[in-house]
């Protein structure tokens, strides 16, 4: 039976069998299994970004959603030491530092609508503390959505203040955040961690407090981390894991894949092919039919592939972001941030329709096919030195 909602996904001629095969499931109402998600890795692109282009235009028409924004990184000091963090350096470190208030304010510029704040899990700070930056930055511009914390903090927070989740959850919604950014996931394989990352939380404890902030009402994002020593296997069952939370407590805005910047970390030697960001953004848009958005973060794709991945099922850029910090100091080549007309202009060269909205994806300003602006980057990788892994 075909869907009255899928009628142009049941019009595309698709000569890839497993492409067709996934089509024809969708277009049923069925959703796509491990093995399904695995096998499209190996389809020819092109078929693969035909469909998930579509089932993003089915949802989402020609628009594409960005907010103009800045990254908050308040401090690199972390007392973890993930081998695939560039970013995180120990309290005495020459290059380690810690914002004052006043660097923390200076963060909130009078033009963004969403600030997006994830750091180091500091030696000497209490839970207050971290408090305090959300509270400061709300204070500044009280109409600004707040974007703070991973759930590898989240859980540090528990740790400091011997509190459950919830707690601390409604400590930080009282202080002024608004949603929780989908960082720290890496990638929900207990092999992987062991090896990468086996001093920081695992897949079901970020599960657990992305389970409990959506059951609060707090809506979050969720991040892979690839293209370093995982599999697409563990690729596809992070993806199933967090449709599974999805289902069980609806809150995901969006599903980002960041592509891993191998930096001086000696894990690969090279990034993640274009061709390997295209694919894992277009099954990811078929696995999640219960996730509105699959984003295309520029930072780790690069504007271009960010661009491109528009035809392959992401329906948002991210944002402008000001000075990023976490993937530059892993020497990502990008801008450490783009003017907001180079971001209407990207996404109009694709084709689509600019959308600007803030955390909680309320549309802030739509802008139309016309009014043409020139392409202007701001930011250049020199300015990278002052930039932190997968947040
Ligand atoms: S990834 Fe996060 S928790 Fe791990 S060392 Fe870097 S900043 Fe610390």
């Amino acid at each position: 039976m075909i869907l009255p909602s899928h009628a142009t996904l049941a019009a595309l001629e698709l000569s890839d069998p497993a492409v067709a095969a996934a089509r024809d499931r969708l277009v049923a109402g069925g959703r796509l299994t491990q093995e399904d998600g695995v096998r499209l890795f190996d389809a020819p692109l092109l078929e693969l970004g035909r469909l998930a282009g579509a089932v993003a235009r089915e949802r989402h028409g020609d628009r594409v959603y960005f907010t103009v924004n800045r990254q908050l990184n308040p401090t690199n000091v972390c007392v973890l030491s993930c081998r695939f963090c560039d970013y995180a350096k120990k309290a005495a470190a020459p290059d380690a530092y810690t914002m004052t208030r006043e660097q923390i304010v200076a963060h909130v510029d009078p033009g963004i609508s969403e600030i997006h704040i994830v750091g180091g899990l500091h030696n000497k700070w209490r839970f207050e503390d971290y408090l305090n930056v959300v509270r400061w930055v709300k204070e500044a511009k009280p109409d600004l959505s707040v974007k703070a914390y991973t759930a590898v903090e989240i859980d540090f927070f528990c740790r400091l203040t011997k509190q459950p989740a919830e707690w601390v959850l409604e400590r930080l919604r009282e202080a002024g955040l608004d949603a929780l950014p989908g960082g720290g996931a890496e990638v929900f394989s207990e092999r992987v961690r062991r090896e990468l990352f086996q001093q920081k939380i695992g897949g079901r404890r970020w599960l657990e407090i992305h389970e409990i902030a959506h059951r609060m009402g707090i809506p979050s994002n969720a991040t892979l981390l690839y293209g370093h020593i995982e599999t697409r296997a563990e690729r596809v069952q992070h993806m199933i894991l967090l449709r599974e939370l999805e289902d069980r407590a609806p809150g995901f805005f969006a599903f980002i894949p960041l592509a891993f910047q191998p930096g001086v970390t000696g894990l690969v030697r090279r990034q993640a092919s274009a061709i390997e960001d295209l694919k894992t953004i277009a099954v990811s848009r078929l696995v999640f039919d219960n996730v509105p958005h699959v984003k295309s973060y520029w930072v780790m794709l690069g504007q271009d592939t960010a661009a491109m991945a528009l035809q392959f099922g992401a329906s948002d850029m991210d944002g402008t972001i000001g000075v990023e910090k976490i993937a530059h100091a892993a020497l990502a080549p990008s801008p450490v941030g783009i003017a907001e007309e180079a971001m209407v202009h990207a996404i109009r060269e694709a084709g689509r329709l600019p959308v600007q909205r803030d955390a909680l994806y309320r549309v802030v300003r739509e802008y139309g096919r016309e009014d043409r602006a020139p392409a202007a980057a701001v930011g250049t990788p020199a300015a990278r030195a002052e930039t932190p892994a997968s947040r």
